[in-house]
């Protein structure tokens, strides 16, 4: 009747698709049928304040005037910022500005170009 692999576990074919995820009736063991290339692409999808995913590489402006903490330094908001690079944490991207140096962003505050 389908075509739904056999539970990995029991080897039962009653297998049954709910949704995102197969399910086995007879051990009740739950798998994801892409488990192997999902686990690989386990990273967080990181967007701009428009929505836009980010990526490395990309270029960004800043939407609004950024103090650099523990220095008199504001980035401006309209600066450009190329070659970001997406890092985990509170403050996602991380990249150098010209005349500043090295720091790290958050996406909520950039717009991608
Ligand atoms: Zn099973």
């Amino acid at each position: 009747m389908s075509a739904l692999p056999h539970c990995p576990k029991c080897d039962s074919e009653y297998t049954y698709f709910d949704g995102t995820m197969l399910v086995c009736p007879e051990c009740a063991h739950e798998w994801s049928q892409n488990e192997e290339t999902e686990v690989a692409e386990d990273e967080a999808v990181i967007k701009d304040s428009n929505g836009n995913v980010l990526q490395d590489g990309d270029t960004v402006t800043v939407i609004k005037d950024l103090k650099i903490k523990g220095s008199s330094l504001v980035v401006k908001v309209g600066t450009k910022v190329k070659n970001i690079r997406l890092v985990d944490g509170d403050h996602d991207i991380d990249c150098k500005i010209d005349g500043i140096g090295a720091m790290q962003l958050k996406s909520e505050f950039v717009k991608k170009v």
